[in-house]
């Protein structure tokens, strides 16, 4: 049994997925079926990944082979910004359920309360590097999500990278029909995320941490920023569990009861970060981990920085 989260819909969400963002062309079907072959039930995917067919190639291939059942799994995907239009909704779904080769999400997140553009570009921006707006309001995206619950095509709706403003909104949308399950953002040491957690929390909302160890490999790191994973008190907790880092920032967020997506295309390391469910963080190692804090975000939208619903000009 892989331990969950439960859901306002009542479903259950394994704690730890594997992610997808980059996985690499012609490795990210095998990553998959080393996942589940590991004990992974929960993949989070999106369009914008541009990867969803090998992510399909991988979940059918351990389903034809008997490994595990569709219901066994948990896989998640992303409403990219520039389908945000409401009339453009339902035909995004059905293009990421149709590369997955599946007939139903278990969960859809809108990936950012930013609408984009509609076109072949799926980064339409302006002379100045600026996303370029479609107008859209993400309260009107959420109602084309809440009929896909209706009609089936998903079990769940969720968000992505909304503040707690932005939350508040869509709970307090007249004639909101599906609750948003989860809020998928980024969250480490360094980016604890209290204020935002505890406000979804309260309300019932479940967080998902993304980039969990960093995101290392993103196109934009640079090579002076800090490091999770060579970060030495990180290390020195891990050494004392017998551990490695991957593992303590992992383990950090089952134990905040966040759901978390780590990504690996390499089979050892996919394999190392689930095992994460055989040793328990003391309360002095979280609250070590907790003071790392210095709200350094991986993903910090510049390229979004002008859009009206740019959601990082809050507190949180
Ligand atoms: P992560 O923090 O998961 O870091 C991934 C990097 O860490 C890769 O370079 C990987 O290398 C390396 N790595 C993985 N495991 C280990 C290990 N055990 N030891 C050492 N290095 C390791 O970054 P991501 O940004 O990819 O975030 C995870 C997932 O979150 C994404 O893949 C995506 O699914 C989701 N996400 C969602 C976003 C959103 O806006 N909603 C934004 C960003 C991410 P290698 O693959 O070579 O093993």
């Amino acid at each position: 049994m892989i331990p969950s989260v439960i859901l306002s819909n009542g479903a259950k969400m394994p704690i730890v997925g594997l992610g997808t963002w980059r996985a690499g062309e012609g490795k990210l079907a095998e990553a998959v079926k080393v996942a589940i072959s590991a004990g992974y039930r929960h993949i989070d995917g999106a369009y914008v990944y541009e990867n969803e067919e090998e992510v399909g190639a991988g979940i059918s291939a351990m389903i034809d082979q008997g490994v595990v059942k569709r219901d066994d799994l948990f896989i998640v995907s992303k409403l990219w910004c520039t389908f945000h239009l409401p009339s453009l909704v339902r035909g995004a779904c059905e293009k990421t359920l149709s590369d997955l080769k599946l007939d139903y999400l278990d969960l859809y997140l809108m990936h950012f309360p930013m609408g984009a553009k509609p076109g072949d570009n799926v980064f339409p921006v302006d002379e100045n590097d600026e996303l370029i707006s479609d107008g859209s309001n993400f309260l009107d995206t959420w109602e084309a999500m809440e009929k896909l619950v209706d009609d089936g095509l998903v079990k769940a709706i969720g968000i992505s990278n909304f503040n707690k403003d932005q939350i508040e909104a869509v709970l307090n949308k007249p004639g909101l029909k599906h609750k948003p399950v989860t809020n998928q953002i980024e969250c480490h040491p360094y980016l604890t995320q209290e204020k935002l957690i505890n406000y979804c929390h309260s309300q019932g909302i479940s967080v998902t941490a993304y980039s969990p160890l960093g995101s290392p490999d993103r196109p934009w790191a640079s090579s002076d920023e800090p490091s999770l994973l060579e970060e030495p008190r990180i290390k020195a907790i891990a050494n004392k569990y017998n551990k490695t880092s991957a593992q303590v920032l992992i383990r950090f967020h089952i134990q905040r009861n966040v759901i978390v997506v780590a990504k690996s295309a390499t089979p050892h390391r996919i394999k190392e970060n689930f095992q994460v469910f055989d040793f328990e963080l003391s309360e002095a190692d979280m609250k070590t981990l907790l003071s790392l804090n210095t709200n350094w975000r991986g993903f910090d939208m510049k390229w979004a920085f002008k859009h009206k619903d740019f959601p990082l000009n809050a507190e949180y």
